[in-house]
């Protein structure tokens, strides 16, 4: 080893899903949303001569419409480059404690990532054997919690008062509750921050406002909370939100009508794929996200997951403990679900 590489950080990235280089896949492996954003997104004429200044780092206009649109106060609201960066931010700012921060052992695989660059200490819980996340688990003494509500890659949501019932059991840290996609018909813990100033909820524009490519994260909390965000942010990197991203974030959030279509289609078509494999064997976690977590009573998750690429299919298989027999499927348009089925009935 050179002597210089000693004084380096080292990590294990993240990796994220396959972006296939080839056209005419069907790719049900990265969670977006097939229905691609709004209209007034499409449409809006960017006057690029501007660029040559820098962007408001503040983000206000964003900031304000999300603002209007949880109907809270601007203070209430921060916003990143997509939550990863969000949630990283929010692990600078609040996971400072000697004690070990707590997350599901079955969850977001960035997590532990970010514990592990930050040199945080974290424990992961298990999630009990039907996937769920036991609230009892997460009253101990501890350096803050993060979980996903609906969690991922399981798809199952929990009420607001399970997350009440943590976060009070928990009022000196910081619990964040990553609601990516809570859309999808979980229910938002938002209408708890006004109560409890030690909730961060973070949010997506990726998932359910079919945005992925724009990245734009949110979280909402206490007015402090978000002061000490925008502290460490702008100790950091003042300029994280660009112009194209504030200002198309705005019009996707003024277009509610075309927002709700395109969830319900994702969830109409989730409960429709879910009957249909059942039919062919495989068992499916309740889901109450745009993808979901499967497995067959007979063929292995991974074999499945590399017929379906050989076919141009691409799903999701995490090669991890617990979940190695499962496939994580995003939910496409009721055509690609259709193909994605006829290949299933061929396999099986
Ligand atoms: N949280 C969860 C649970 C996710 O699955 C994802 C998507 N990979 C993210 C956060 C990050 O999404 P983005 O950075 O695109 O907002």
């Amino acid at each position: 080893m050179s002597g210089w590489e000693k004084n380096i950080r080292k990590v294990v990235p993240y990796v994220p899903g396959e972006q296939p280089k080839e056209e005419d896949v069907i790719k049900l492996n990265t969670n977006e949303n097939p229905y691609g954003p709004s209209p007034r997104v499409k449409g809006k004429q960017l006057e690029l001569e501007k660029l040559r200044l820098y962007p408001d780092p503040c983000a206000s206009q964003l900031v304000k419409a999300i603002a209007d649109y949880h109907g809270l106060k601007t203070e209430n609201v921060f916003v990143g480059v997509g939550s990863d960066d969000v949630i990283a931010m929010s692990f600078l700012t609040f996971f400072n404690s000697e004690k070990e921060i707590l997350f599901p052992d079955v969850t977001y695989s960035f997590y532990d990532v970010w514990a592990d660059m930050l040199k945080i200490p974290y424990r992961t819980v298990a999630v009990d054997d039907k996937f769920k996340i036991l609230s009892e688990d997460y009253k101990c003494p501890n350096g803050g919690i993060i979980f996903p509500n609906p969690n991922a890659p399981t798809g199952i949501a929990e009420p607001v008062s399970f997350v009440e019932d943590i976060v009070s059991a928990n009022k000196d840290v910081i619990v964040i509750v990553d609601e990516a996609y809570v859309d999808f018909g979980g229910e938002s813990a938002v209408s708890l921050i006004d109560k409890y100033d030690n909730l961060l909820v973070v949010r997506t524009f990726s998932k359910s406002r079919s945005m992925a490519g724009i990245r734009i994260g949110y979280a909402m909390g206490n007015e402090k909370l978000i002061q000490y965000l925008n502290d460490v942010k702008y100790s950091f990197n003042s300029y994280t939100m660009n112009m194209p991203s504030i200002e198309l974030g705005v019009m996707s959030i003024e277009d509610e009508g075309y927002f709700r279509e395109s969830i319900a289609k994702v969830i109409s078509t989730r409960e429709r794929f879910i009957k249909e494999i059942e039919k062919l064997g495989f068992t499916c976690l309740p889901s109450k996200a745009n993808f979901v977590f499967a497995t067959h009573e007979r063929l292995k998750a991974k074999y499945i997951f590399e017929e379906a690429k050989k076919n141009k299919i691409y799903v999701r298989h995490f090669n991890k403990p617990r979940i190695e027999n499962y496939l994580r499927i995003t939910i496409g348009t009721d055509e690609q679900m259709d193909i994605f089925i006829d290949f299933l009935k061929n396999l099986v």
